[in-house]
């Protein structure tokens, strides 16, 4: 039992070793990546109720020479831990806000801001610099934030917040509802929008209880008259659900997957000559 207990440690260590060695290759190439800028940014469209489409949100994807795309919740985390965000993310706010200020249509752009861009770095500045280097209007831009953003220092990311609401630029609350304490962020900081977090909206018809927290949430945001968006609504059912209990926005498969701008030219209001 003993010589198996050890052997089964040295099984773990192995495979821990192993993991570290992938993980540091990983980022070897993610930092390669971001520096000969090998990252794309793909948009998924916003849309009212009625279908509308009021806007895209960036998602970064990097399609590795040999693995193929990696995840981002794979190599967010891992540009997370070293401080590499930052300079990813300041480009992908870069390529979107380009992107955006190209559209015939004055549409808005929605860019993922992780919490270490807000601890570290001067944020603002370079936001700032962002918006007139291609000449997006503050008012096009919307930042989507987790409450990672404010579970560190609460106080510099709550003047952080004022700061780009100031420049005009919104802010919405990502995830809502799968953290700790979602319902106290709201009260700490006037969001411009709710995000509701996928999973209830993939839950709605197989769990009653996942529509009664979308319901709670809706009724909780309209109380407070906060607009709210849908995450991840695929089906048409999901759809009739929402718009019943007066859902501003969704964003999901049914409207649109996540793809190069190319794809979506006719949204934008480019007229494509055939
Ligand atoms: P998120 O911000 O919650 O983004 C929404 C995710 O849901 C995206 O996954 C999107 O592709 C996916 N999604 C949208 N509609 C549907 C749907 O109808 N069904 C299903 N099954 N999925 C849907 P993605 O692109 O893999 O991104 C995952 C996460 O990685 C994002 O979650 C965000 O947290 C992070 N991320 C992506 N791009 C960036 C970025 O540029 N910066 C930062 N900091 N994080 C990013
Ligand atoms: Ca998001
Ligand atoms: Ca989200
Ligand atoms: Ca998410």
């Amino acid at each position: 039992a003993k010589r198996e207990g050890r052997g089964r440690v040295c099984f773990f260590e192995s495979e821990m070793d192993r993991e570290l060695r992938d993980r540091r290759l990983l980022l070897h190439d993610l930092r390669q990546a971001v520096e000969q800028n090998q990252l794309l940014v793909y948009f998924q469209p916003q849309a009212r109720m009625d279908g509308e489409i009021i806007g895209f949100e960036a998602l970064v994807r990097w399609n590795h020479p040999t693995r193929g795309f990696v995840p981002p919740d794979q190599f967010i985390p891992l540009a997370e831990e070293n401080g590499l965000i930052i300079r990813l993310g300041e480009w992908v706010l870069r390529e979107a806000c380009r992107e955006a200020a190209s559209w015939p249509r004055p549409l808005q752009v929605a860019v993922n801001l992780s919490p270490v861009q807000f601890q570290a770095g001067d944020l603002e500045r370079s936001i700032h610099q962002i918006l007139l280097e291609t000449g997006l209007a503050p008012t096009r831009l919307e930042v989507e934030i987790t409450e990672g953003v404010l579970i560190g220092d609460f106080t510099r990311a709550l003047t952080l917040l004022r700061r780009l609401k100031a420049l005009g630029i919104r802010i919405a609350m990502d995830d809502f509802g799968t953290g700790y304490s979602s319902l106290s962020y709201l009260q700490s900081f006037p969001f411009d929008k709710i995000k509701i977090d996928r999973s209830f909206i993939s839950d709605l018809e197989a769990t009653p209880q996942s529509a009664e927290i979308v319901r709670a949430v809706l009724s909780l945001a309209h109380a407070l008259k906060i607009p709210v968006v849908a995450e991840g609504v695929e089906t048409e059912a999901q759809r009739v659900f929402l718009a019943r209990e007066a859902c501003e926005e969704m964003q999901g498969y049914l409207i649109g997957r996540p793809e190069p701008i190319e794809r979506y030219l006719d949204l934008i209001g480019v007229t494509v000559e055939q």
